[in-house]
């Protein structure tokens, strides 16, 4: 029911963090992966053994999903590979701290130009393939933020907002072509995105206090979540944005 043997994944972001946790997982339950980064350089290498390790191949595409021009590219090239991609996760993402009043133009522009734009674009585009062929996984990672403003991220708490309305949007018209649309929302993740927050004590133990797991998430902890959403198992799931957050107390 889990076994991804013989599917084809596309996981954005993998470079590291949460992505590079996705990738490896989809790898570990029988999936090939392509993973497209921003700058894959030496962590790339590091990918490609963790999902080589798995015994899967692993493909890299580097691209800035900033750049419109760079999502239509990625988009092509995957139309035109003679294998469909079955599993696109739309992973990639990033952040722009400022207090509301002083979030730049530029900020707002990139955040959900990476967060927002190139996530729709790209399963637009995949989808349609998926649509005509009847049958496909779109996963999204959304986040709590997308439930609760949050605080000094206006752009990525809108962008991710965003995800959340697409996911139930494409989930809407899709649902009935065989393809399965959905999100997953994690809380408070250990990962290089994040570390600012940790190192601040007060701040790092005010987090703490609101995650009744007792502890910050790890990368690992959306393994699971991710395989079934990619697997046969999630079927009849459509639409869903999934919380792992350690049962955060909002
Ligand atoms: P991370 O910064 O460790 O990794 C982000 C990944 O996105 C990297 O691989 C990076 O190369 C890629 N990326 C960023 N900008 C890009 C661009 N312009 N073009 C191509 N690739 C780009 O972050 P993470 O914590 O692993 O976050 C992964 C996803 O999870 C993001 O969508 C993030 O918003 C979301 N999320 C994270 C947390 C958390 O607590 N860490 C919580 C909720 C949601």
């Amino acid at each position: 029911m889990f076994d991804l043997g013989g599917r084809l994944a596309v996981v954005t972001g993998c470079r590291r963090g949460i992505g590079l946790a996705m990738a490896e997982a989809l790898a570990a339950a029988g999936a090939d992966v392509i993973g497209v980064s921003a700058a894959l350089g030496e962590t790339g290498s590091e990918v490609a053994a963790r999902v080589g390790a798995q015994g899967r191949s692993f493909v890299p595409y580097r691209a800035d999903l900033s750049d419109r021009e760079a999502v239509r590219a990625l988009a092509r090239w995957l139309g035109q590979r003679d294998r469909p991609v079955d599993i696109l996760v739309n992973n990639a993402g990033t952040i722009r701290r400022a207090p509301a009043a002083e979030h730049s133009d530029a900020d707002w522009d990139h955040v959900l130009e990476v967060d927002l734009s190139a996530p729709f674009l790209l399963a637009r585009e995949v989808g349609r393939d998926m649509v005509a062929r009847g049958s496909g996984k779109i996963i999204f990672t959304a986040s709590m933020l997308s439930f609760q403003g949050g605080i000094t991220v206006p752009g990525y708490a809108a962008a991710k907002s965003g995800i959340a309305g697409l996911t139930r949007a494409l989930a809407n018209e899709w649902a009935r072509h065989g393809v399965n649309v959905n999100a997953i929302a994690p809380g408070y993740i250990s990962t290089d995105n994040t570390q600012a927050l940790r190192e601040q004590p007060e701040r790092n133990q005010a987090i703490l206090e609101r995650i009744p797991a007792g502890r910050w998430g790890r990368p690992e902890d959306l393994a699971g979540i991710t395989v079934f959403l990619a697997s046969d198992a999630a079927a009849y799931l459509h639409g869903a944005i999934i919380p792992v957050d350690g049962g955060w107390l909002a």
